[in-house]
């Protein structure tokens, strides 16, 4: 029995307002979410019983915490099937870094199990599913730029922003979502989402990179400086912009020009070990 192997994008938000906390603890947000080519590596393979879960990095769970556990959990439920797997996850994202690395882990079990049981469901289908797993499953499934509401299940695909030169640079903490949206101040004080959307569909880099927002930065870069310092280190080496991901700590700049970028790779050596050149897809 061979295994099927399946590719886990990253994502970043290109903007990230939050509207306000729902009743059920879930924050409603309006984001613009951009697919990355960075990427873990699944592969699976049938076995008779349970799941085993293995990585190269220690820091992912191996147990039911693990988004790769849940969705196969999920679908056993649904379709009724009692069927083992065993997964070995080839992990390049960060973990715990802003840059969905779970919840892409666990579109791509979604998918895996949905071909291996043959169990027919439409991506429709599987987006429906993955949202009660974690909010960014349903755009991990999408892919490409897609704006984000509700608690990021309620997507709008958008014109693809693709090719773009990014670099990411990951100060070595993690943090939580949780954490980071217990810091956030819940203002009147909206992000111009509609104007970077229109910077998208005119394929403007620079009024993107210009009108790059996120809510949770400030009260995180308040508690982390350094998250501050990648930036404007990025900047200062020729980045259109620069914005921290998600819930952080990872910071993304945009860049026009390669030789820019690498420049910027070279001068964020001494601030920290993971930098990662990457694209938008
Ligand atoms: P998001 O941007 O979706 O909020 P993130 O990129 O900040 O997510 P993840 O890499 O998804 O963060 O990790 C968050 C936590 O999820 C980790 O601390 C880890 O314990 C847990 N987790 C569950 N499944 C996975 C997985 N497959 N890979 C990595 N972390 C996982």
């Amino acid at each position: 029995m061979g295994e099927l192997i399946i590719e886990s994008y990253g994502k970043i938000n290109l903007t990230l307002d939050i509207l306000h906390k729902r009743k059920d603890g879930y924050h409603e947000i309006n984001s613009v979410m951009q697919r990355i080519d960075l990427k873990d590596t699944l592969a699976f393979k049938e076995i008779d019983k349970g799941i085993i879960i293995e990585s190269n990095n220690p820091q992912v769970p191996k147990d039911s915490t693990n988004l790769v556990y849940k969705a196969w959990e999920k679908l056993k439920q649904i379709s009724g099937i009692d069927r083992g797997i065993h997964v070995k996850i080839d992990k390049r994202i960060p973990v715990a870094a802003g840059l969905a690395g779970g919840s892409s882990n666990g579109a791509a079990t979604l998918q895996a199990i949905n071909q291996l049981w043959n169990l027919k469901l439409s991506d429709i289908e599987l987006m429906k599913i993955g949202k009660d797993l974690g909010a960014d499953i349903p755009f991990c499934i999408m892919g490409g730029t897609a704006l984000a509401q509700g608690i990021g299940e309620k997507l709008i695909k958008l014109k693809p922003f693709t090719g773009k030169h990014i670099l990411l640079c990951n100060p070595g903490i993690e943090i939580s979502t949780a954490y980071a949206y217990s810091k956030v101040q819940l203002g009147e004080e909206r992000l111009d989402v509609d104007k970077l959307i229109s910077c998208i569909e005119r394929e403007d880099l620079h009024c993107v990179a210009e009108n790059l927002g996120n809510k949770m930065e400030t009260p995180i870069i308040q508690e982390y400086p350094i998250i501050d310092k990648i930036k404007s280190t990025m900047i200062e080496s020729g980045a259109l912009g620069a914005l921290m991901s998600g819930s952080g700590p990872t910071v993304f700049g945009i860049y026009d020009d390669e030789e820019k970028l690498l420049f910027t790779k070279d001068k964020l050596k001494d601030i920290s070990k993971i930098i990662i050149p990457c694209k938008t897809i």
